[in-house]
């Protein structure tokens, strides 16, 4: 599949998408804490999107079971949320969620401390989600997209982090997952050229011991191997002849 260029009228709709989700997504930060449910907070996330006229995106997305993807401590990604999940103090939880407003996808992601955290696992959050803006300092027309990918490397690598490898980000608009791929660790290759109406879903996924990943037996659940915090942070972002516009924030 190729790349798809938006027209300005499609990007409307994805900024009106984008705008929707950021403001779920600051709806549910205020809901963390110590003593609710994974399935409290999808609940909350699946009514906010219903009541702006969206549709959850994820639910039902090859079988996913619920609207919101919520990944406790070691989960990477794609945590079921749960009745019999409850958020601990000093628990880290990444919220991933995504909708459509009138055909166009938005889709982002970030991760909270619960109550009180370590200062290591806030560093984490932290320099995850510093990525995310290191790696869109590259996200410009004329371009390459692995610029993205190397930047976003170079900054976590500093740190001695472990960046997930076996999911990326992607393409987004009338689907979910669009071309191109979008790796958060350098590559060989430059990559296409970015151009303006690109739309791109960018989005580490940092550990904080090895990159190494392995899935649950739900088949969902990506959760580091060796144990370690995991933090997620994205966000839908449109190429324009200047900065990049964030979509979903
Ligand atoms: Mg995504």
């Amino acid at each position: 599949m190729a790349v798809t260029i938006k027209s300005s009228r499609e990007i409307e709709l994805m900024r009106e998408a984008g705008r929707i989700l950021s403001l779920v997504h600051d709806e549910l930060g205020k809901i963390i804490k110590p003593g609710i449910s994974t399935a409290e907070i999808n609940d909350f996330g699946a009514q906010l999107i219903r009541e702006h006229g969206c549709v959850a995106s994820f639910l039902n997305y090859n079988g996913f079971p619920a609207s919101l993807c919520i990944s406790v401590n070691e989960e990477v990604v794609h945590g079921i949320p749960r009745r019999d999940r409850i958020l601990r103090e000093g628990d880290i939880v990444s919220l991933d969620a995504g909708l459509i407003y009138k055909g166009y996808h938005s889709d982002a992601a970030r991760t909270y401390g619960v109550g009180r955290i370590s200062d290591e696992a806030a560093k984490l959050i932290e320099v995850t989600k510093q990525s995310f803006f290191e790696g869109i300092k590259m996200a410009r027309a004329g371009n390459h997209l692995y610029d993205i990918s190397r930047a976003i490397d170079a900054y976590v690598s500093s740190f001695g982090y472990g960046i997930v490898r076996d999911l990326v980000g992607h393409g987004i608009g009338t689907k979910m997952h669009e071309d191109p791929q979008i790796p958060n660790f350098a590559q060989k290759k430059r990559g296409l050229r970015l151009q303006p109406g690109m739309t791109l879903a960018i989005e580490p996924m940092i550990n904080m011991g090895y990159a190494e990943v392995e899935w649950l037996e739900d088949d969902w659940t990506v959760v580091s191997e060796d144990g370690s915090l995991s933090a997620h942070y994205e966000n839908t972002i449109v190429i324009t002849e200047g900065e990049p516009e964030l979509l979903t924030r």
